[in-house]
């Protein structure tokens, strides 16, 4: 047998010293170093659901899913860990800076992957006219915060800022009967294919045909139709008295002011749309 060298043989005396270098985990805890990457975590309060993790996660292991139907909207942020790569890119860009951490979890066995996930969930505010997502609500008074005395010009951001100091009552729910859509806005006929016919009194007028541009629709875009009605001191006063909106439509119309219909119609007459579309929106 040929002789160990020197410093071999001075490892070995001191590894006989010390004892064994392997470390008893699981039998024991273990404590990783501070700059150990484990587990991320969500922060229910500093979380505001804004889904900026999941956008810049690169294994695509965060899943943003938003139940609107539900009696209290939510979202749901759920990250599956078993396919984390704990890169550290969700705590880089989250929005408040303390969303997600990633901890020093060293211990992440599990038999089963279903159940490696990190979950949190937000209340969701959705339109109360169309039903789409607006955002989380944590979101937007994190954004009203921000925004400061600037959030007024924002009717979302004041009716949640207001309500959080109670100076609004109650939540604004949809009608479930009334429809998904938007009574001021009408579809923009498609300028590459629209079609000009005369109607009985010989006026030019243009109606919808279709083509690979709009994708056979005939149509392309939206537009609002709109009444304005300035505050002038007469309306002022139907207003502080409490005049009934019969009484104040009286005193628009003798202004001159259009109506919803008049403002499509002149919308009709320069091509942009159908009459069929403002009939259907106006609900005439
Ligand atoms: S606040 Fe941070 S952790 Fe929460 S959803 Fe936004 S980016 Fe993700
Ligand atoms: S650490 Fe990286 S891979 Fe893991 S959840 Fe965050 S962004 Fe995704
Ligand atoms: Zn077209």
């Amino acid at each position: 047998m040929r002789k160990p060298k020197l410093r071999e043989l001075g490892e070995a005396v001191k590894a006989l010293l010390r004892g064994p270098a392997t470390i008893g985990f699981p039998a024991e805890p273990y404590e990783p170093p501070d700059a150990f990457r484990g587990r991320p975590k969500y922060s229910k309060d500093d979380c505001i659901g804004c889904g900026a993790c999941a956008e810049v996660c690169p294994s695509q292991c965060i899943v943003v899913t938003d139940d609107t139907a539900a009696a209290t909207p939510a979202r749901r942020l759920e990250l599956h860990y078993d396919a984390c790569i704990f890169c550290g890119q969700c705590e880089l860009h989250c929005t408040t800076d303390k969303g997600i951490r990633l901890s020093t979890d060293y211990d992440l066995a599990c038999f089963d992957r279903a159940a490696c996930i990190e979950s949190v969930e937000k209340p969701l505010v959705l339109c109360e006219v169309c039903g789409a997502v607006i955002g989380c609500r944590d979101h937007l008074l994190w954004v009203a915060e921000r925004l400061g005395a600037k959030r007024y010009a924002n009717p979302t951001l004041i009716l949640l800022a207001d309500g959080e100091l109670g100076l609004v009552g109650g939540e604004a729910r949809r009608d479930p009967g009334r429809p998904l859509d938007r009574s001021d806005m009408m579809r923009v006929l498609c300028p590459a294919c629209r079609e000009p016919y005369e109607d009985e009194s010989g006026q030019r007028l243009f109606r919808a045909k279709g083509c690979r541009q709009c994708g056979g629709g005939g149509f392309h875009g939206r537009i609002a139709i709109s009444e304005l009605l300035p505050l002038r001191p007469d309306v002022q006063q139907l207003v502080l008295q409490r005049a009934s909106a019969g009484e104040i439509r009286a005193r628009a119309d003798a202004l001159g002011l259009g109506t919803l219909a008049q403002d499509g119609w002149s919308k009709v007459q320069a091509g942009l749309t159908t009459a069929e579309e403002v009939l259907r929106v106006t609900r005439m």
